[in-house]
Formats: structure tokens, C-alpha cells, sequence
């Protein structure tokens, strides 16, 4: 994710600190929109996609409180940082218990949102990468890029062996029927005699097994497939 395509929504009803956040959001390379009260808010995060979002705790027609939750219930993972003029404990805490990540107390520096910003993004980017990337020994596979690599090489593989080997990994330590992975990966029933599995895994092994020692596809004869180091 580039910093340009960083979109923050800044919700705050005091003219002045909005438009000094924003300005110094855009300054920073994001870009940046404000809802002057909570309906607005709640409006605009309904109707697009942000990654982050600025909330001010005492606002018109719903306070940041309300919006906060309301924002949880649909999304669990956006960062939401809480600002406030009360910098009392009891605000911090129900501000962490409404579901925000972070809180900040006005008068701020905004090199001190910024430092908090770049954190709780980077903090969501490592998330992202981590969940997306199924490792084995030294075959990786990237869910969001569909790159797959063993050790140094670039492996290409097609949708369908693709989709087989996710599954496999997604499993890995398991053996899987057929039956198993003719649902799963084929969305086909097993009874209709195909040999289609055997002959996806056979192509996954040449690309994946053929020209490395330690092979990590295995039959289990009569059973199934099992992908393990
Ligand atoms: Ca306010």
C-alpha cells in the first residue's frame, strides 16, 4: 500500500483542527477527507473505503463514542484513532472499550498523530502480510500476489494447481481424501469417477517437488494427499 492511495477520514466539528489535520495529513502524501458531525461520518464510512480514521470524541448528533461502535460492528480492523479535549482516564477507557486503537488528547502535535498513524498502519500492514503468505520448509505462497516461490525460484502455476495447492497447505499435517479435495478446490462430487485430483497433484509435484530433494507432497495410499516438511 503506497502512502498515496492512504485514504484517512477525519471526523471533527471544530473547522480549525480539521482543516490543520488535513492539511498536514496531505502534506504527509494522504489523502484525506473530513465529516463535520457523526451522521456525516457514519455517512461517509458507509459509502467508501478508508484505512484509517480520526475521530473526534465530542461531536454533533453522534458523539465519537456511538460512532466508534457502530463502526466495529461492520469493521473490526480499521484503525480509529479518538481525539479529545477531556484527558481524563475514565474517557481513555471507555475510548479503548467503544473499539478505538489509540487515543490523543488536544492540544496535540501533529507529529505526534502522524508518529501514531504510521504506527497503527504499519502495525495493520504487517497483519495483512502475515496472513496472507502459507509457508512450508522453504515453499511460500502469496494469497494476495498469487506468487509462489520455493527457495530462490519463482514457481508458475495455473489457477486450478494454485487453488490445489492452497488448499493442501491450508491443511498442511492433514491428509486429504479425494473426495475431500474434488469438493473443496473442484466444487465436484468424487462419485463422477474422475482421475482429475491425481492428475492436478502429479502437475504440482513437477513444479513444486521434481527438482528438490526433500519433497513435500505425499500420497497416503489409499487415503489421500498430505502436504508436509
Ligand atoms: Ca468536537
Amino acid at each position: 500500500m503506497s502512502q498515496e492511495n492512504i485514504r484517512i477520514l477525519v471526523v471533527e466539528d471544530e473547522i480549525k483542527v480539521a482543516s490543520f489535520v488535513k492539511l498536514g495529513l496531505e502534506e504527509n502524501g494522504y489523502s484525506c477527507e473530513i465529516a463535520y458531525d457523526g451522521l456525516m461520518g457514519k455517512r461517509m464510512f458507509d459509502a467508501e473505503n478508508y484505512d484509517l480514521i480520526i475521530l473526534d470524541l465530542n461531536l454533533p448528533y453522534k458523539n465519537g463514542f456511538e460512532l466508534c461502535r457502530e463502526i466495529r460492528y461492520t469493521n473490526q480492523k480499521i484503525p480509529i484513532i479518538m481525539l479529545t479535549a477531556l484527558g481524563t482516564t475514565e474517557d481513555k477507557l471507555s475510548g479503548f472499550d467503544s473499539g478505538a486503537d489509540d487515543y490523543l488528547v488536544k492540544p496535540f502535535e501533529f507529529r505526534e498523530l502522524l508518529a501514531r498513524i504510521r504506527s497503527l498502519l504499519k502495525r495493520i500492514a504487517i497483519a495483512e502480510t502475515e496472513d496472507n503468505v502459507l509457508k512450508l520448509l522453504d515453499l511460500e505462497v502469496n494469497l494476495n500476489t498469487y506468487e509462489v516461490n520455493r527457495g530462490e525460484r519463482r514457481i508458475d502455476l495455473t489457477q486450478k494447481e494454485f487453488a490445489l495447492l492452497v488448499y493442501l497447505l491450508q491443511n498442511k499435517g492433514k491428509v486429504l481424501s479425494r473426495a475431500d479435495i474434488a469438493e473443496k478446490v473442484w466444487d465436484i462430487n468424487f462419485d463422477t469417477g474422475t482421475n482429475i485430483i491425481d492428475v492436478y497433484v502429479n502437475f504440482l509435484r513437477k513444479k513444486i517437488d521434481k527438482d528438490f530433494t526433500q519433497k513435500l507432497i505425499h500420497t497416503q495410499t489409499g487415503v489421500g494427499y498430505i502436504i508436509k516438511a
